[in-house]
């Protein structure tokens, strides 16, 4: 019996100093020999076939091997933990003396960049943002705007129709109706309507089916057409610069009267003439007036009551002419090579 105890521990260690691997191997000859149903279990189960004198001496023998055992492993256990750390520590060292590895930034777009310009001036004026749907009734679009089925106006924006009521919406007015309709009956608005706008027009340098406009309205009593100049000219001096001449021309919309285009003194000649401006010394950037009686009454407010003012602008022109951008189709082209350079 003492034989066979001997032997037992002799492979117990063995096997523990055998144990190269990792920490469930010396957990598996953990069992093996100590657990339950192990070696050393059975012995001591089987005690009971042996002479009643001799009981004690053999458990004793047993208990202290076992205690030998569970030291060694014990042992073995730290040294493997400790091999495992050393490993990891290895595995996971960092070299903080590389360089690091450089994240491309990106940044907005050109013309988002204008039109966060546009929108900050005339957040400082007390205007603020409204949006409207890109996929527009005929009604709002058209009609609400003093423009009826049969108005010849309507030949000058040829638009994609979705059915004979619903079209991609030509212009950002429509904003200007729905917020007035949404709105108390002649409560002061001092709005502007970003957004993009479809018309069938050719693809070049100057021209896109798809474009962005901001359009922007004020309504209160006593609006003047003082006010329309006034604010319009403090516009354009802070976009493009302190020494820009303004000049208002007389025009025609339909929802507007009187009408006014707006122009600047050209910002590549300074108004000597240039291939910009044709020679002519001026750009035209804006259109203007004073909001129709009619368009007032068909969004529920009173012309005798207010009066207003209502301009729209496109952004891809401003952006053109403020970033020196001779062709509009590169804001579109998506070629990394222009964006970059903003
Ligand atoms: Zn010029």
């Amino acid at each position: 019996m003492e034989d066979k105890i001997e032997q037992l521990k002799a492979q117990a260690a063995e096997a523990i100093k055998n144990a190269a691997g990792n920490l469930s191997e010396l957990d598996d000859i953990r069992v093996k020999f100590l657990g339950k149903k192990g070696e050393f279990t059975t012995i001591l189960r089987g005690m009971g076939a042996l002479a009643k004198e001799d009981r004690p001496k053999v458990g004793k023998i047993v208990n202290e091997a076992k205690a030998e055992i569970a030291a060694l492993i014990q042992q073995k256990n730290e040294e493997l933990k400790a091999r495992e750390m050393q490993a990891r520590l290895e595995r996971e060292k960092i070299d903080v003396t590389l360089p690091g590895r450089q994240q491309p930034l990106g940044h907005l777009h050109p013309l988002t960049l204008t039109l966060e310009r546009i929108k900050d001036i005339f957040f400082r004026m007390g205007f603020s943002v409204e949006e409207g749907p890109e996929i527009e009734k005929d009604y709002y679009n058209f009609e609400a705007l003093n423009l009826p089925k049969d108005h010849p106006a309507r030949d000058m924006q040829d638009s994609f129709y979705i059915t004979e009521d619903i079209l991609m919406r030509s212009q950002t007015s429509p904003v200007q109706a729905r917020t007035m309709q949404k709105n108390e009956p002649n409560a002061p608005i001092r709005m502007i309507a970003p957004g993009r706008v479809y018309r069938r027009d050719e693809y070049d340098a100057t021209h896109s089916p798809m474009f962005t406009q901001v359009e922007g309205l004020v309504i209160d009593e006593g609006i003047t057409f003082a006010d329309l100049k006034g604010t319009l000219e403090l516009f354009l001096r802070q976009i493009f610069s302190e020494d820009v001449k303004v000049r208002l021309r007389p025009s025609f919309f339909p929802f507007t009267e009187p009408s006014t285009e707006v122009d600047i003194s050209c910002v590549m000649c300074h108004g000597k003439g240039c291939k910009v401006c044709k020679g002519t010394g001026w750009l035209e950037i804006l259109g203007a007036g004073m909001v129709h009686p009619h368009v007032l009454e068909m969004s529920g407010y009173d012309p005798k009551k207010v009066s207003g003012f209502a301009f729209g602008m496109g952004v891809e022109r401003i952006a053109m002419l403020s970033y020196g951008v001779d062709d509009l189709r590169l804001f579109y082209d998506n070629d990394m090579r222009f964006l970059r350079q903003f």
